[in-house]
């Protein structure tokens, strides 16, 4: 029997498809609104994705401009209707304390299981809530007095109102599903094809041999087959034996899709003077305007090499700067070639992971057929679309679930009148 079950009764005011960030916070508004809600959850526990945001940690917003793709005028004019100042009272109402890092909101106690308590908790303990987790909505039919769902296990719901928060597919193991798009789509919606955003590069084999495990700070910058400089970021680079990720490679991917998609031969230079202190470790996106070509630190780093030659031998100018594994691989190159190699350290991108790798899922629902005061469909009176099953989708730092919680609060706050 499905966990916390409520009311025997599969009628309510207001079906929620979906357990996630979008669908959680629209159950919590039409609760203190008095309604009584029914959330179904395909998986056996929600909130199953938002446990694993930020590392465990949940970076729940983005404080500094908003960057979203897909349909960036659509998430503004949602967050124009719920401005992030609404979502961060509707948190402190719960009880949730915050915290800042730069730009990044955090839980205070730094543990997204905080937030999905003070989310879950109290729609867990209200009898005008039933949360029906194992009941995957397959379909979604009108009646006269509204909408019937029907799920995978044969059980069916009714209610006047559906908001539809099923998220896409990306990590397929944390939850992600595409599940509903068929549904909408056969309710008139228009479906622009799901592809991974914000994952990691596979880049040549031979170009990250033997430096799987690795995570080196550096600026990263990738071209286009002209070598032009096309997007830059800074911050960590995670090495595995396929190719390279963490955030500043997955801010990246977007700009890689694209190239290989229009044929050209990506390739991502690595400026690793950070390792050396010639360079702050930073973690930020770099504006256009500030754009170089790959290679400018390499005199800084020449200049370095020949410093340190003057009391340390040839074979250890490297030592106690360089992890080994990297060490090993510029073993035996003269001075220019070695500044030259970590000044620009090559990759060939050849391919993105796909979506068991990818943080979200660009493409989704077309939202021009969503109205982003109510996030009511214009084709289907009384169905709401929120969240990542729309085409839109953010950069890293909390815009994804920024735009989840806003969509959710004004889905629940409109479907429950
Ligand atoms: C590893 C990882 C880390 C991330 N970190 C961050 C971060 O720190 N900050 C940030 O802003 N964003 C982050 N994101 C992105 C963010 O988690 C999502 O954009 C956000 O959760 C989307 O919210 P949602 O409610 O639309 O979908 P989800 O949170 O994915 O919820 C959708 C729910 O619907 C359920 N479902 C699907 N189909 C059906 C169906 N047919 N019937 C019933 N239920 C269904 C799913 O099981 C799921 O529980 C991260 C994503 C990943 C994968």
């Amino acid at each position: 029997m499905p966990t916390s079950m409520r009311p025997a009764e599969n009628k309510g005011d207001l079906i929620i498809i979906g357990g996630g960030a979008s669908g959680l916070a629209a159950a919590c508004i039409a609760m203190q609104r008095g309604k009584r809600v029914l959330l179904l959850e395909a998986r056996d526990r929600v909130g199953k994705k938002l446990l694993a945001t930020g590392n465990g940690r949940c970076n729940l917003m983005n404080m500094g401009a908003p960057v979203y793709f897909g349909h960036p005028r659509f998430a503004l004019e949602v967050l124009r209707h719920c401005p992030r100042e609404e979502v961060l009272r509707f948190f402190d109402a719960l009880g949730l304390t915050t915290v800042a890092e730069g730009d990044l909101l955090y839980p205070a106690s730094m543990q997204a299981a905080a937030v999905l308590d003070v989310l879950r908790l109290p729609l867990a303990d209200s009898p005008r809530v039933r949360m029906v987790t194992g009941a995957e909505a397959v379909d979604i039919r009108r009646e006269a007095s509204g909408f019937s769902v029907r799920c995978a296990n044969g059980d069916s719901y009714m209610a006047p109102a559906v908001i539809a928060a099923a998220g896409g597919p990306a990590q397929p193991r944390l939850s992600g599903s595409d599940s509903l798009f068929p549904v909408l789509e056969a309710l008139g919606h228009r479906l622009i094809a799901p592809r991974p955003a914000l994952t990691g590069l596979v880049t040549q084999k031979g170009d990250v041999r033997g430096l799987k495990g690795m995570r080196l700070p550096a600026r990263c910058t990738l071209t286009d087959s002209a070598g032009r400089p096309v997007a830059a970021t800074e911050g960590e680079v995670l090495f595995a034996d396929d190719g390279v990720s963490g955030v500043c490679v997955m801010q990246l991917s977007r700009d890689a899709g694209a190239l290989l998609e229009r044929g050209e031969k990506p390739r991502l230079y690595l400026d690793l003077s950070p390792l050396l202190g010639l360079m702050p470790r930073r973690m930020r996106r770099v504006p256009q305007g500030e754009l170089s070509p790959p290679g400018e630190n390499r005199a800084a780093v020449l200049a370095w090499l020949t410093q340190r030659a003057r009391h340390l031998p040839a074979e250890r100018l490297l030592t106690g700067a360089l992890p080994r594994l990297l060490h090993d691989r510029l073993r035996g190159l003269s001075p220019a070639d070695t500044a030259a190699l970590l000044a620009a350290f090559p990759l060939d991108v050849i391919g993105l992971r796909g979506f068991d790798h990818a943080q979200v899922a660009a493409g989704g629902i077309d939202p021009a057929d969503v109205d982003p005061a109510t996030m009511q469909s214009r084709l289907v009176p009384g169905l709401y679309l929120t969240g990542e099953l729309l085409d839109v989708d953010g950069d890293c730092g909390g815009h994804n679930l920024l735009f989840a919680w806003a969509g959710g609060l004004l889905a629940g706050r409109h479907a429950a009148g």
